[in-house]
Order: C-alpha cells, then structure tokens, then sequence
C-alpha cells in the first residue's frame, strides 16, 4: 500500500512538472511576447513559434492578424493623410474664391467662418467678424431670420437680391444659402456676390426715368403709375379726385429776356410754391417744359378744390425775384374730375385737364376750366388755331432750319437736324413750342410731319445735286407713327426723289412717345430700318426707358436730352445720369449723341466721358438751309475738343470731384454777383471737392508733391473765399475776387492737365 501510494505521488507529480513544461511554458512566452505592445494595442516583438503543434499554429495565427492590422492601419492612415490635404485644399480654395463665403452655427447666430471676399464685402476685418452674429450686416435683420427658417424648412434659397448694411452705406448681394457639415457640425454656409455697383446704377437710372431732373418732381411716367393708384382710392371711399394741369403763363418770355438758368430758377421756385400749397397726399409733378400738375384724391365734392386752384393763381401771380429785378407770370390751369359718366383712365383724365387748360388760356390766360364745362364756342377756339396752322400750310408759310450735328474729336459734320418754324406774316419767326402743342394730337400734325418729311427729302436731292453730300435727321410725332399710311406716304415721297439715299435720312422719336406704344413704334422702326435709314431716341432721359424697354427697341442712336447736357458741368447729379446713360448706350451697343452742347466745357466733358457726337449752340444754331451749306464749307474743328481725349476710368471721380469744384464756385459766383444773398460755407473741406481731395486724393494722386500742390491751392481758394466772405471795404473786396477767380483757374488747369494729355489748359 505504501509503495502504491509512493509511486502514485510520484506519478502525479512527474505527469504535473510534464504539464508545465510542455504546454504552460511556450503560452507564458506566448503572453509574455503579446502583452509588450505599442500605442495601437499590437505587439512589438516577434511572436515565438515554439512548442506543441497547436502552439505553433495559434502563434503563426495571432502572427497573421497582427500583421493585416498594420496594413489596414497603413492604408488607413493614407486616406487620412489625403483627406486633410485635400480639405485644406479646398479652404484655400473657399478662402481665395472672388465670392464671399460666410459659414456660420446651424443657429445662425455665429459666423465661423469668412473668406477674405466676404471681408472685403462688409469692409471689416476678419478677425472682428468670426463669433459675430451676422445678422447685424442686413439691412432689415427680419430678413435674415426669414433665410433661416426657410432653409430649416430644406428651401432652396439660391442668387436672391438681399440688402446688407455695413457702417451706414447700404450694399447689394446675390446671396445664395444651403446647410452643410463642416469640421463635423452642421453649419450654414452663404455665398454673397456683390452687385452694388449695377444696383446703384440701376437705381440712378430709375430714379431720373421717373423724376424731373430741374425741380425733383415726379415726371409724367411716375405720374402716370400714380394716378389710377389715386383712382382706386376714391372709387373705394366714394369720393372724388381731381387732376389740375397747370400751365404758366408767360414762361417764354423768361427764359428769352432772362436766359434758360434765369428760366430752370424760376421752374424749380414755382415747384416749390405749389409743393407748400398740397396736401400730403396730393401729388404735385412736372410733366413738361413748365407744364405741372397736381393730383388731389380723396375730395367729397368737387368745389373743394376751388380754394386750392384759387391759392395756386394767387401764389403764381407774386412776382418772383431774381438777381435784381422781379420776374411775373401767372397760369392757367385745366381741371378734370374722377369719376364720370363712363369710366376714364388716366392719360384720359391728362389729356383733359390739358384741353380744360387751353380753354383757359383761350378765355385770356391767369384762370381756370373744368374739361366737362368746355363749351361747343371754346372748342372752336382751339379748332380755329388749328385751322390757322392749316392755312398757314397751303400758304407755304413754314419753312425749315437746319442745326449741325457733329463728331467733336475729328470735327466732321454728320448732317442736320430739320426744324420747323413758322414764318408767320403778321408774328414773324414762330417758334414749333408755341403751335405744334396745338395740334400735338391731332391729324394735322401727321400732315405736318409728311409736309416736312418732304421738304426735307427735296432739300437733299438739291444738295445731292450740287454735290454737297449730307444727312438730315427728320422728327416724327407720336401721333404720325402710329399712322397706318405712313410708311407708304415715306416711301412715293422717296420715289419722287431717286437720287435720295434712304441712309441719308435719320428719324427721331421723342422717347416718351416711343414707350407709349412700343409694339407698334418698333414694328414702324423695324420698317424704317429695312429701308436703311436710321433711328435716333429723341430727349433721352425725360421719358420711362427702363433697362428692359430699351432693349426692345431697335434704334441707333440716343439722342441725350439738353436738360442734363447743359448743366452737367456743375451738377453732379446731371452728371452721373449722363456716365450711367453712357454705359448702358455702350453695353447695347447705341450711338450716343449729345443735344443742348451749348459750351466748350460742355464738349470737353462729353468727350471725356466717351461721348463723340453733339448738337447746340457751340457748334451752330439752327439755320436756313443756304446758310447750313455755307457754314459746312467754313466750319472748322474746335482745337480744344480734338485735343481731349476719352479718359481712363481712373480718371473719373477726379472729372466728378471737378464738377463739384466749379459748382461750388459757380455757388460763391452767385454770391459776389448778388444773386445769392447767402455765400457757401467757407471751409476748405465744406466742399465736396476738399472732401474728395482729404478722404481719395491721397489714393488718387501716386505723386505726394503734386498732391500737396492741388491741396495747398485749394486750401488758399478757401482761405481767400473766407476773407471775401468776411470783408466789407470794396476795394478790398473786387481785388479780392480777382486773386479767388485766378487761383479757380489754376485750380481747373491742374486738374485739366492731369485728365488730358495736352498742356493747353482748355477754360
Ligand atoms: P428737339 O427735337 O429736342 O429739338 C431740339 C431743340 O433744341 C430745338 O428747338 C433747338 O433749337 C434747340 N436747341 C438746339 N441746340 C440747343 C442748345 O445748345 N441749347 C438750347 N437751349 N436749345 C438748343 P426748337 O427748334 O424750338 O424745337 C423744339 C421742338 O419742337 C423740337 O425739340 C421738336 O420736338 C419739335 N419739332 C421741331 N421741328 C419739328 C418737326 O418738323 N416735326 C415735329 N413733329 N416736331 C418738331
Ligand atoms: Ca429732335
Ligand atoms: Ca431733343
């Protein structure tokens, strides 16, 4: 027993220590081997091979999946590496965009991130825009929360017009919006491209195609838009309206004795009379020379307005002063009312107020008619002037003049503008302002305008014949477009004349009556075309043309309206209307041609703005046609205007900063000549001009000392205004003035050197 149990001991013993050895010892190295590992968790050493079988082959095993670990983390670590090169890529390529990139928190209220065309943008420096709410940058921030929600609720918000609002100057983007995830978030991410520039044009464009350029007034087209919007109201309340046309009396007389500035004065004095004498809601406007109107709404019986048109006659008739003497005119104003028996539009209501308002002027000028108290008698009075122009017809009693037109830089003539006068007997020289209103609407005028259709045609043939070779611009009425005859009436005139090229004719249409009825004006057009002749928008800039009326019409030149002609050079706002009208003739490729170039001034400032082509008293006033052939022969370039040269765009604010020089002085001019009892603020930066020259001049001149030349003569400009301003001995005065009117011209002739390339200063 003890022996077995001895030997059993030793068995167990032996079968243990065997146990160990073989099998415990090679998975100890096993362990020892796999649990020494590195940062990802494989093991660093070599995994011994020893053993059993089964030992060998789990080692061999764990061998393998470490292995394929590694490579799965090696080709994952590439993709890694290439997915940051390439997200830093595309921030570099979000950061150098040309359009503005604004990521901000899904919220909304956080921007995160901000290329630098977005800081450009809003003008403000990255780091200030990063955890900022951008909200702040709309103009109306109600219209950012509206973005939000609509892109919450997945909308498609893509190139929409938004107004932003940065440090008080209002900008225009196209901002489109979508959420994306970015850095792992999700975020909002806005592209904003910036359409200032176009919006601001488009907005000068809009403004003066509905306003009067003079008084600031609505013109006849926002008129028009007004008028059935006052309509409507009284129809819902049940009341009237009442539409005055009101047309001074006397006018002509001011602007011959006194000059067109003495004239646009008193225009603008007696828009401001009638604004102080309305209602809020009335509508005062200017629809023409000195033809204005006001719109009343709202009354409940039609003798209301008669204290009104009563205080309109009284406050017309106070003389108004001028430089020294006064000047007096008074009105006549023509009254329709809404509603009537049938119902009536509003260029109908217009039409009648003004007929009402020649029955005033009929009755003896200085009081007022109602359109519906027009008696059978008065009518006849209108018919009988229109009869009169009839007969002066057929008793060849008209006869036409011719004005030059002009391409200023190489000094060639174009041809003529044919304008009508009547050569009354008993009036002498009648100019078409006082009788073409007359007829303006009637059949006359289509005889009248086929009368000088002809005329115009047979003047050519002569010419053709004596070999002077020219080309005649001829004015169509809207009235005779619209005839159906017209084109065939054109075409046996033309027959009758073979030796008359139809590419030597030029008809103008004013705009006003081209955009009444454009669909047929331009089929008329495309007609006129075909035959070769060509087409001139007459009066630019006082009629409706928007950017999508212009496109439609098929003409070839624009004939810029004499209003803005003449007073670009000292009123910036003609001016800038003249530089938009510019480039948008260039962007449709129309010819531009400038009308009322009553200056040399006027010239050099056309030509600079890239506007070749001019008509108006600088060049030649209207003349006969045997004095049109003889001055053609005599007439000589001006120097000054083939020596200036379109200038750079650069260039441009300076000819701006310019306008607002000689504006300020023609201001001071007003004053020492009395006709201004107050001077302009005296100070050197009260002048745009000194607010342009501190705030760009330092951008605009790259040469410190010319700049410090032009900023110390303007500087004693001012200095010397002030002293004038202040002293009273007038010896010391008049000296005074020459001393400010020379420096003026050292001033101009600065600036003209830097915008042309000739040394001759042109004054
Ligand atoms: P419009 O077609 O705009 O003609 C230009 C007017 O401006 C002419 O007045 C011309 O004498 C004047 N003018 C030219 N240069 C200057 C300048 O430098 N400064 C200023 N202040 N005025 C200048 P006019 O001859 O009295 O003609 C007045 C309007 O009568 C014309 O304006 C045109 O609409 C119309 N008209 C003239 N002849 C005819 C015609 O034969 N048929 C038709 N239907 N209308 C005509
Ligand atoms: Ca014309
Ligand atoms: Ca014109």
């Amino acid at each position: 027993i003890i022996d077995a149990v001895v030997l059993s001991i030793f068995l167990t013993l032996a079968l243990f220590l065997m146990l160990r050895i073989i099998l415990l010892k090679p998975l100890y190295d096993l362990n020892r081997v796999i649990t020494k590992t590195d940062e990802d968790g494989l093991p660093v050493n070599e995994i011994p091979k020893t053993g059993t079988l089964e030992m060998v082959t789990l080692a061999s095993a764990m061998e393998k999946m470490t292995l394929s670990i590694r490579e799965s983390q090696a080709i994952l670590k590439d993709e890694h590496d290439r997915l940051v090169e390439s997200e830093s890529q595309l921030l570099l390529m979000l950061e150098l965009s040309p359009i503005a990139v604004r990521i901000s928190t899904m919220d909304g209220t956080n921007v995160i991130f901000a290329n630098l065309a977005y800081g450009e943008l809003i003008h403000i420096n990255r780091d200030e825009i990063i955890g900022k709410n951008p909200h702040n940058y709309y103009r109306d921030p109600m219209v950012y929360e509206e973005i939000l929600n609509r892109l919450y609720h997945n909308e498609r918000i893509y190139n929409e017009t938004v107004e932003l609002m940065v440090e008080e100057k209002q900008l225009w983007a196209l901002a489109s919006y979508t959420l994306i995830t970015f850095q792992g978030d999700e975020c909002i991410l806005g592209w904003f491209y910036n359409i200032t520039d176009q919006k601001e044009t488009e907005l000068k464009l809009q403004y003066s195609s509905n306003h009067d350029v003079l008084t600031g007034l609505p013109n006849r087209a926002l008129l028009s838009s007004i008028i059935p919007r006052i309509l409507a109201r009284s129809k819902r309340h049940g009341t009237y309206a009442a539409l005055l046309f009101i047309d001074l009396d006397g006018f002509k007389k001011v602007n011959d004795d006194h000059g067109h500035e003495t004239g646009d004065v008193l225009l603008k004095d007696v828009a401001l009379r009638l604004n102080s004498l309305v209602r809020g809601d009335d509508i005062v406007s200017r629809i023409g020379g000195d033809e204005f109107t006001v719109m009343i709404g709202d009354i409940n019986t039609r003798e209301e307005v008669v204290p009104l048109i009563q205080r309109i006659l009284d406050t017309l008739n106070e003389p108004f002063s001028h430089t020294d003497h006064l000047l007096f005119i008074s009105a006549s104003v023509g009254v329709s009312f809404y509603p009537q028996e049938i119902e009536v539009d509003a260029d109908t209501l217009l039409r009648q107020a003004d007929q009402a308002m020649y029955e005033a002027k009929v009755r003896g000028k200085n009081q007022f008619a109602y359109y519906d108290e027009i008696n059978e008698n008065s009518y006849e009075n209108t018919i009988d002037s229109a009869s009169s122009i009839n007969k002066a017809l057929k008793n060849e009693e008209f006869i036409l003049y011719y004005q030059p037109k002009v391409q200023m830089s190489t000094g060639k003539v174009l041809g003529a503008e044919a304008l009508i006068r009547w050569n009354d007997p008993l009036r002498g020289i009648v100019y078409p302002d006082e009788f073409l209103p007359i007829i303006e609407n009637r059949p006359l005028i289509y005889t009248l305008d086929q009368w000088v259709f002809k005329k115009a045609v047979s003047q050519l043939s002569e010419w053709n014949k004596n070999d002077f070779c020219t080309n005649i611009s001829i004015n169509f009425s809207a009235y005779t477009l619209k005839q159906s005859s017209l084109v065939s009436s054109m075409d046996s005139i033309l027959a009758d004349y073979p030796n008359v090229l139809p590419s030597q004719i030029e008809i103008e249409i004013l705009e006003t009556s081209a955009l009444h009825d454009i669909n047929e004006i331009q089929k008329v057009i495309d007609i006129l075309h075909t035959k070769g002749m060509t087409i001139a928008l007459d009066d630019f800039g006082t009629g409706y043309s928007t950017l999508s009326y212009l496109k439609k019409l098929n003409i070839d030149y624009l004939k810029l309206d004499k209003s803005f002609v003449m007073d670009m050079s000292t009123n910036s706002s003609d001016l800038s209307i003249l530089d938009a009208t510019l480039g948008l003739a260039h962007a449709f490729n129309f010819k531009v041609i400038a009308e009322g170039v009553e200056s040399i001034e006027h010239g050099n400032l056309l030509i600079q703005f890239g506007c070749d082509y001019a008509q108006g008293y600088a060049i030649a006033r209207p003349m006969p046609p045997e004095t049109f052939l003889t001055w053609s022969g005599e007439w000589k370039s001006i120097p000054a205007w083939t020596s200036t040269q379109k200038i750079s765009s650069n260039l441009i604010p300076l000819l701006y900063a310019s306008v607002e020089h000689r504006s300020w002085f023609k201001n001071l001019e007003n004053y020492w000549n009395n006709q201004d009892p107050f001077p302009p603020k005296v100070g050197e930066y009260e002048c745009r001009f000194g607010e342009w020259l501190l705030n760009q001049g330092p951008d605009f001149f790259n040469d410190e000392k010319e700049y410090a030349r032009i900023q110390k003569l303007h500087h004693n400009f001012h200095d010397l205004a002030s002293q004038l301003v202040t002293t009273n001995e007038e010896g010391a005065r008049g000296q005074l003035w020459n001393v400010i009117y020379s420096v003026h011209l050292d001033l101009l002739k600065m600036i003209e050197q830097k915008t042309s390339k000739s040394d001759v200063p042109r004054i």
